[in-house]
């Protein structure tokens, strides 16, 4: 799965080809991002990847990212957060 945070903290996934912004289903007018508590931060997965999920490089890699959002974890191939400088 191909997807990001953008600036704003909105979660975005690219389907069919398009990067497209996740709602929540849980509330109307919300958009699935970090205004929520139950969104975790991105991490390196433990399950692909480096050898070394730690090593510092791999804060920058976009392969092989976890996020945890309420009801299950997702996985991303490629990852982006644009949140970070
Ligand atoms: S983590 Fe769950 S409750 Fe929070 S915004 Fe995303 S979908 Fe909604």
């Amino acid at each position: 799965m191909n997807g990001k945070i953008n600036n704003k903290g909105m979660l975005q996934i690219k389907r069919a080809g398009k990067m497209k912004a996740q709602g929540c289903p849980f509330t109307e007018e919300e958009y699935c991002g970090d205004q929520c508590p139950l969104f975790g931060e991105p991490t390196v997965s433990k399950w692909m990847g480096s050898i070394n999920t730690d090593a510092p490089e791999r804060e920058k890699d976009e392969r092989y990212w976890d996020l945890s959002l309420c009801k299950k974890t997702l996985l991303f191939d490629v990852f982006k957060d644009e949140r970070r400088k």
